[in-house]
Formats: structure tokens, C-alpha cells, sequence
């Protein structure tokens, strides 16, 4: 009898511990983002007028994070840094993708492991329901990376009204935006939808948890509301009929109506008992895009794109009733990036020691096991615009290309109103040097930013056509009308002994405007080397004499450009030892991962259209290089006349022509630097401008039958951009 009583004890407490291990080792996890909220615009955060009673349940259970952050201030890199718990920066999402369904690159790094490919190590089932913008290439879309349920779209952002879905799929999308036109997938199908789209994910995602209660689950619930455009049904609009601007109200209805599907999915884990063991998050992607949306982001300047405040702290909660105690304020910074450590800390999921997070997990914290701040710093960079961001306990630093450097005390100035960064240089200085100690840790974007459409049919035409010649304007240009010395202010000069063992020593006077020309002038002149020392073994200093002169000019340090077209009209002299040349070097980086550009190289009777960058070997280039013998021209006298060399250069390709014959396009998808090797694209950076005539050297022949002085001359260069990237 005793014996007896003492087994059941055994069982009822091995079953209890079976669900506390249950829901500690292996919680649920329900992730909701919304679009370019406001942090401003949730009830836990103070609304004034926007309601959303079931979003604050989180918080009111759980706990709020008044000082929560996004990784990047726009949708698409934010998410990378949501979804992976790493700082986006580190794998090339540094910017948002080109939506382009054949772009192999264009999508979050597959080496990289998404919270549903971490937690599939764990056997949780995984869905995302809504938007996904981490790639529309077939190999980047949710079902390869291990969610097992998508049902959304796959670009930015999308139209709410069923009818408004015109456009089959990505691929049909043919102009700029019409991908926020196309049918909902599930999976891979296209399905049609009946309802408001907010409303359809809200079913889907009760739908996914009913179907997956049974074991551990995963639900990304990416909501795309309240990202533009402005679009809500007649009784979301009445429900928030006090608020008199229409354009407030109309976003105060897509609130409303991500506000019932949060709570349709709390009454869901109510319903079949498992709130208890699931944690749920709820955040924010992006600062309000108050002045497209119409959001608030309260107190904090700035918004959506801005690496003030305002761009980047969220309306942040989360609720987990088995662990974490109620109705908690948490003041220390935490990010986005602490989702994925959170739920790997707590279920104890393997993560890639080649790949460590950034993020932490919260659980100690929220506990108060841990009172430390779980990130005394905080990083920010956009490629694109030149910003470096970091917040270091309540300090802010934003080192802006634009705005300059600025620093804030957030303890006493929430609003980032009073500049400290002139009176306290050293202040700056040091909390400066810390931020780009962690910007080397980044690498470039490693794909086209979100701009054009590579569908469109005008991309293939060998010639732009009139339209495209339109969307060019002039942004600097040198027609050399100077008279003798070049203007300083674009020019500098390279001197002595240079590079490939050329004959020729460089020095400023062999350059010179004349007849509104850039002569750049070879002569056979014997000067004494004034490095010679015979015991060296530099080249450049083992020649006892100089036997030629010429010029090699450089806008380097001076202009640079990032794409554009350039026009060089120019006389080149192919007498036997030339090799005068227009090319261009990346700025950062060393040769040739920087990048080598050569839109024109002559030699040995060759015209030469080349583009250069790194191999696996170190000072090794790979080449993508085409050689065309001058008589390919048929026209014996074509070096005695003018020609204009062009190159079009955009984020996708460099091209290179001369007039107007293809000569060479270099496919930019290709032109990567190995591993670990900073630019990882060379050709995605600006690069400066290169006019030279070298003699002799490596490549450019024997001069020795060669008449000098022999010039090589230049009419023009113009340098124009398109003017969307202006
Ligand atoms: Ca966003």
C-alpha cells in the first residue's frame, strides 16, 4: 500500500516536472513586427490617441523596453539584424535589396542562420506570415531557410486590398513599386486573397498557431501595417473617428486593425493553453516614417532613416508568463538582435562559433540575475550615406557625410538638441575612434541598393536610348581651357619612378594645357636619378640615370566619383613604347582589391578595356581584361585622330566603350575580393581618375626607334550621374 502511494507520487511529479521543463527549455516564440511604427504610437509608450489595448497586454505582462533598438533605420537591413541576432553590417545587408528575382545576391547571405534555421536544430516548426524582404532570388525566399509555412509577399511593402493585387508574381512586376502589386504566395503558389491584408495574416497566424500547438513553434508575424501606402477599411477608419487628420486617422486604422490580430492571437494561446509557454516579442522595424505615414515618434527627433532617436528606438515589449514577472520597466538599452540570443539562450539551440551574436539573451536580465546593462554599446552604420552611429551608455555619437559629427547626453537631452561634439573634441574623438574600430569589422553591401528594376526591358539595349540619355546630368567636367599649369583645385601630380619598371620618370612639367588641350608630353631627356644608390635592390633606386620624362595627373585625393558615365575625348600616339592610358583606383583598399578600372590602355598595338581586382593570392589580380589590335579599326591613321572613350558604370556593371563601340562590360556580380578582404566589391566604392603616358616597362614595348617628344593628348573629361542618385 505504501510502496504504492510512493510510485504515484513519483509519476504526478515527474509530469510536473515535465512541463516546467517543457516550457523552459522549449518555449513557443511568436514574434510580431510591424512596419514604421512610431515609437510614440502604442498605448504602453503613452498614445494618446491611438488605442491598442492587446499590444500593450504584452508589455503589461511582461515587460516593456523603453530604450529597445532596431540595427538600421530601414525596413530591409533591420530585419537582417532582427532575424540573424548579428549586426547586418557583417554580411553585406547594408543597405535594402534590389528587388530583382534574378539577382543571385541580392538577399540575406545564406551562410548566415536565421532564428527558424537555429531553432530547427531544436525541432521547432517555423512560420513567417507577411512580409519578408530578405530576398525575392528563388535560394533566398523563407522555405529555404527553414521555414516550414510562408505566407506573405516578398518585397517591402505591399497594397492591402485584395482587388489592388493585379500583378501574378515578382517576376511579372515590370516597372519600379508594381511588386506592391502582386498576389499573395503561400509557399510557393499564388493565392488569392478575400480580405483587408492585415486581416488575412491575422487569420493565417491563429490558423498556424491551432495547426502547430502540438509541438514547439516558431511564428515570424511580419505585418506590414502601418508602412505606406495609406490604406484601411471603413470600420477600422470609424473606430478611430476622433482623430481629425485623415491622414493620422487612416494609420491609426491600420494600428487598429494589427491591434485585433495581436489579439486574436493571445485569446488563441488562452485558448488552448499555451500562453503560459510562449514568449512573445513585439516590436517595431524601423523608427515612425512620420512624414509618410504620419506616425509619432513622441519625443525623439528625427525618423525612419535617421540615426537619431527617432529612427531607430521602437515600441518594444515582450511577454513570456512562466518566466518573466509582470509588468516590468526596462531602462538599460536592449536591441532587436537579442531575440534570436534570447530564444537560442533559453533552449539552448548550437550556434555557428565562426558567426558569434551580437545580441544577448534578456532572460537574466529581466530577472535581475544580471544588473549590468546587457549592451553598454551600441553600433549603427549606413553605407550608403556615409553614417556611423553608437550609443555608449547615454552618450550618442553620429558621425553623418552630411550633417557632421554630432554628441548627445540622452540622460539629460532625450531630444539630441545639444550638439556636444565642438566642446568636447577629445570627448568625441575617443567615442569616434571606438566606432570605427567596429566599422572594420563590417564589409560592403553585396548587392544593388533598392533602385531601378532590372526586369524592365530597356536594361538589355546595347545603346541608351534618348530617355536614358535624359536621366544623366553634368556633375564635373575639365575642357583644359587653362593656360600651361592645370587647375590644382582637380589636379595633383605623380612623380619619380612609379610601378611595372617603366622607363619614364614622372614630373609635373611634362603636363600642360595648351590649345585647350591636356598635352601630356614623352620625352627622351637624360637627367642623373637622384635616388641612385648602386647597393639597392629597388628598381627605382638602382637606375644610375633617367632617360625618358613624362606626366602621369590624378584627381586622386581631390574628386572621386561613384558611378556615372565618363567621357574622355582624347589623341592617343601608338608609336612603338607608349602606353598611355585613362584608368581609375578604388580609394580604399589596397591594390588591386581596391579595384582598377582601365577604360583605355594602349600598348604593342593593342587597345586595351580592363577591369581589375583581387584573387586568393595576396597583390594578385583577377582580370577581366579585352584586347583589341588597332587594325581591328581599318583605318591606318586612327591614332592621329580624336576618339571618345566612355565608360557607363552603375551599381550592376561597368561598361566600356570608345565611340560608342562595346568594347568590354565587366558583370559587377562577379568582381568580389576574396573572403575577409575589405571592399569585399571594389566597384561599389568611389574610385578616383588616372591620365598618364608611361614608356617602356613591363608592357608597354621598346621606345629606342621612337621620335620624341611624343605627345598624348586630351580634350576633355566630363563626369556625369544620374540624377535619382543625386
Ligand atoms: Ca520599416
Amino acid at each position: 500500500m505504501c510502496k504504492k502511494y510512493f510510485s504515484w507520487i513519483v509519476i504526478i511529479c515527474i509530469s510536473v516536472f515535465c512541463q516546467i521543463t517543457n516550457a523552459t527549455t522549449r518555449p513557443n516564440l511568436i514574434l510580431v513586427l510591424t512596419d514604421d511604427q512610431g515609437y510614440a504610437d502604442v498605448g504602453f509608450n503613452g498614445s494618446n490617441d491611438i488605442k491598442t489595448p492587446n499590444i500593450d497586454r504584452i508589455a503589461l505582462e511582461g515587460a516593456r523596453f523603453t530604450n529597445g533598438y532596431v540595427t538600421y533605420a530601414v525596413c530591409g537591413p533591420s530585419r537582417a539584424g532582427l532575424l540573424t541576432g548579428r549586426y547586418q553590417g557583417r554580411f553585406g545587408f547594408g543597405r535594402n535589396p534590389v528587388v530583382d528575382p534574378n539577382d543571385q545576391n541580392a538577399g540575406l547571405a545564406l551562410s548566415e542562420k536565421m532564428i527558424s534555421e537555429v531553432l530547427a536544430a531544436k525541432e521547432y516548426k517555423s512560420g513567417i506570415i507577411g512580409k519578408w524582404h530578405m530576398g525575392t532570388h528563388p535560394s533566398f525566399r523563407p522555405n529555404n531557410r527553414d521555414f516550414d509555412y510562408f505566407y506573405g509577399f516578398l518585397s517591402g511593402g505591399h497594397q492591402y486590398f485584395p482587388e489592388l493585387l493585379t500583378v501574378k508574381d515578382i517576376y511579372h512586376a515590370k516597372k519600379d513599386w508594381s511588386w506592391y502589386d502582386t498576389k499573395i504566395l503561400e509557399n510557393n503558389r499564388q493565392v488569392e486573397t478575400k480580405k483587408y491584408l492585415t486581416d488575412e495574416f491575422s487569420d493565417k497566424a491563429v490558423a498556424f498557431i491551432e495547426n502547430n500547438s502540438h509541438q514547439p513553434f516558431f511564428l515570424y508575424l511580419a505585418y506590414n501595417a502601418p508602412h505606406t501606402p495609406l490604406q484601411a477599411t471603413d470600420e477600422y477608419l470609424d473606430r478611430n473617428s476622433h482623430i481629425k487628420n485623415k491622414k493620422r486617422r487612416t494609420y491609426a486604422a491600420m494600428i487598429t486593425a494589427v491591434d485585433d490580430g495581436v489579439g486574436r492571437v493571445l485569446d488563441t494561446l488562452n485558448k488552448l493553453n499555451i500562453a503560459d509557454n510562449t514568449i512573445v516579442f513585439f516590436l517595431s522595424d524601423n523608427g515612425g516614417a512620420e512624414s509618410q505615414n504620419a506616425s509619432d515618434n513622441g519625443p525623439l527627433r528625427g525618423q525612419k532613416g535617421s540615426y537619431f532617436e527617432g529612427g531607430v528606438r521602437v515600441p518594444f515589449a515582450v511577454r513570456w508568463p512562466a518566466k518573466i514577472p509582470a509588468d516590468i520597466t526596462y531602462n538599460y538599452p536592449v536591441s532587436s538582435m537579442d531575440i534570436l540570443a534570447t530564444i537560442a539562450g533559453v533552449t539552448e539551440a548550437p550556434i555557428d562559433k565562426s558567426r558569434p551574436l551580437d545580441g544577448v539573451n534578456l532572460i537574466p536580465y529581466l530577472l535581475g540575475e544580471n544588473l549590468t546593462p546587457p549592451h553598454p554599446v551600441l553600433y549603427w552604420r549606413n553605407f550608403d550615406q556615409g553614417t556611423l552611429a553608437m550609443r555608449n551608455g547615454n552618450m550618442k555619437v553620429i558621425d553623418s557625410a552630411k550633417s557632421g559629427q554630432h554628441l548627445y547626453n540622452l540622460r539629460i537631452d532625450l531630444e539630441e538638441k545639444s550638439n556636444l561634439s565642438q566642446d568636447n573634441p577629445n570627448a568625441y574623438n575617443l567615442l569616434f575612434q571606438q566606432l570605427q574600430t567596429w566599422e572594420k569589422q563590417l564589409i560592403d553591401p553585396v548587392f544593388r541598393p533598392l533602385q531601378g528594376f532590372s526586369n524592365s526591358p530597356e536594361k538589355h539595349q546595347p545603346k541608351p536610348s534618348k530617355q536614358q540619355e535624359n536621366i544623366y546630368q553634368l556633375v564635373w567636367q575639365d575642357e583644359f581651357d587653362c593656360v600651361g599649369r592645370l587647375n590644382e583645385k582637380y589636379w595633383g601630380y605623380e612623380s619619380g619612378f612609379v610601378r611595372n619598371q617603366e622607363l619614364q620618370w614622372y614630373q609635373s612639367d611634362n603636363a600642360f594645357c595648351r590649345d585647350g588641350l591636356l598635352i601630356i608630353e614623352g620625352r627622351r631627356e637624360s637627367k642623373r636619378n637622384p635616388y641612385f644608390n648602386p647597393t639597392e635592390d629597388d628598381w627605382r633606386k638602382s637606375r644610375k640615370s633617367i632617360d625618358y620624362t613624362s606626366a602621369s595627373v590624378t584627381t586622386k585625393g581631390k574628386l572621386s566619383w561613384l558611378y556615372g558615365r565618363f567621357e574622355v575625348r582624347a589623341k592617343i600616339s601608338a608609336k612603338a613604347g607608349l602606353w598611355p592610358a585613362i584608368w581609375f583606383l578604388g580609394e580604399l583598399g589596397k591594390w588591386p582589391s581596391k579595384g582598377e578600372i582601365d577604360l583605355m590602355e594602349y600598348y604593342r598595338g593593342m587597345i586595351l578595356a580592363n577591369a581589375a581586382w583581387g584573387a586568393s593570392q595576396p597583390a594578385k589580380p583577377v582580370w577581366d581584361a579585352v584586347k583589341i589590335p588597332l587594325s581591328e579599326f581599318n583605318n591606318p591613321n586612327w591614332d592621329k585622330r580624336f576618339h571618345i572613350w566612355r565608360m557607363d558604370w552603375d551599381e550592376s556593371s561597368i561598361k566600356l566603350y570608345v565611340d560608342d563601340k562595346l568594347l568590354n562590360e565587366i558583370d559587377l556580380t562577379t568582381t568580389i575580393n576574396p573572403d575577409g578582404v575589405n571592399p569585399r566589391n571594389p566597384f561599389l566604392q568611389p574610385h578616383y581618375l588616372i591620365l598618364n603616358l608611361a614608356i617602356g616597362g613591363s608592357q608597354g614595348g621598346d621606345p629606342a626607334n621612337t621620335s620624341f617628344p611624343s605627345n598624348y593628348e586630351i580634350d576633355y573629361v566630363r563626369v556625369y550621374q544620374k540624377k535619382s542618385n543625386r
